[in-house]
C-alpha cells in the first residue's frame, strides 16, 4: 500500500511572522490525522523558522528548489547539504514555474534529483503539459520525456526516495482542475512509464501526487482515483484552515 501524501507549496509568500501563524493553527487542527503525511514547502528564508514550529509533529518540511552542487561559486544557490543542515527531508524539483520561468530543464532536474536523493532527502519530482501540448495531443509525450530523462537514469534505491507530482501547466493556479478521470488517466500512463523503465515493482511502489488547483471540494474525488497517491497544493495550502481540511479528505 501506498501511504498518501498532502504536500504545499507556498511559492514566493510568507515571512517568520506568517510562518509561526500559519503552523499555529494548522498543528492542532491536524493533531489526528493518521492516514497520510504531510509536508509543507516554504521559502528558503523561513525553512529553518518552518522546521523549528513543526518539531516534533507529523508535518515534514520541504524546500521548493535545490542546487546540484555541493557547494562552489554559484551565487544565489542552495545546496542539498544546507537543507540537509536545517531539518529539510524533502526538495521540490523541476516544478513548472521553474522550468517557465528560470529555465530548468530535464538534464538539470536528473541533476539535482540525484543530488538530493543521495543526500537522504526525499524528491518531488514535477511532470506535467502545457495547455498547447494538450490541446495538440502530446500531453503523453511530453510527460515521458519529463519522466524518461528526469528519473529514468537513478538507480532503484535512488528511486525509493522519489515521489512524482504531475502537474498539468494548465490547472496550476488557474482554478481551472483537471477532472479526477483527466488526471487517473495521466497517473496510469505515468506508472506505465515508470514500469516500461525501472520495473513493474518499483512502478507499484511509487507514489505519484496530483497538483493544479487542489481545493477542499475536489481533493476527495481526486484520492479516489487508484493511481492518484496524494496532492502538491499550491494557493490553497496558504491558508492553514483550507489546507488543513484538504489534509482531512477521508
Ligand atoms: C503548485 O504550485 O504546485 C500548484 C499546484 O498550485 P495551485 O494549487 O495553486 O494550482
Amino acid at each position: 500500500m501506498r501511504r498518501p501524501i498532502i504536500a504545499g507549496n507556498w511559492k514566493m509568500y510568507k515571512t517568520v511572522a506568517d510562518t509561526c501563524a500559519f503552523f499555529d493553527t494548522l498543528i492542532p487542527e491536524i493533531q489526528n490525522v493518521e492516514h497520510c503525511d504531510v509536508v509543507v514547502a516554504p521559502p528558503f528564508t523561513v525553512l529553518a523558522v518552518a522546521v523549528e514550529e513543526t518539531e516534533g509533529t507529523r508535518v515534514a518540511i520541504s524546500a521548493q528548489d535545490v542546487h546540484w552542487k555541493n557547494e562552489g561559486a554559484f551565487t544565489g544557490e542552495i545546496a542539498v547539504k544546507m537543507l540537509v543542515d536545517v531539518g529539510c527531508t524533502y526538495t521540490i524539483i523541476g516544478h513548472s514555474e521553474r522550468r517557465q520561468f528560470f529555465c530548468e530543464t530535464d538534464e538539470t532536474v536528473e541533476m539535482k534529483a540525484r543530488a538530493a536523493v543521495q543526500a537522504g532527502l526525499q524528491a518531488i519530482v514535477c511532470v506535467g503539459e502545457t495547455l498547447n501540448e494538450r490541446d495538440e495531443g502530446k500531453a503523453a509525450e511530453v510527460v515521458r520525456r519529463h519522466i524518461t530523462n528526469g528519473i529514468g537514469h537513478l538507480t532503484s534505491s535512488d528511486l525509493s526516495r522519489i515521489i512524482v507530482a504531475y502537474e498539468p501547466v494548465w490547472a496550476i493556479g488557474t482554478g481551472r482542475t483537471a477532472t479526477p478521470e483527466v488526471a487517473a488517466e495521466m497517473h496510469a500512463e505515468i506508472r506505465k512509464i515508470l514500469a516500461e523503465i525501472h520495473g513493474e515493482a518499483a512502478a507499484q511502489e511509487m507514489r505519484i501526487l496530483y497538483g493544479g488547483s487542489v481545493r477542499p471540494d475536489n481533493i476527495s474525488a481526486i484520492m479516489k482515483k487508484e493511481d492518484i497517491d496524494g496532492a502538491l497544493v499550491g494557493g490553497a495550502s496558504l491558508d492553514p484552515t483550507t489546507f488543513a481540511s484538504i489534509i482531512k479528505y477521508v
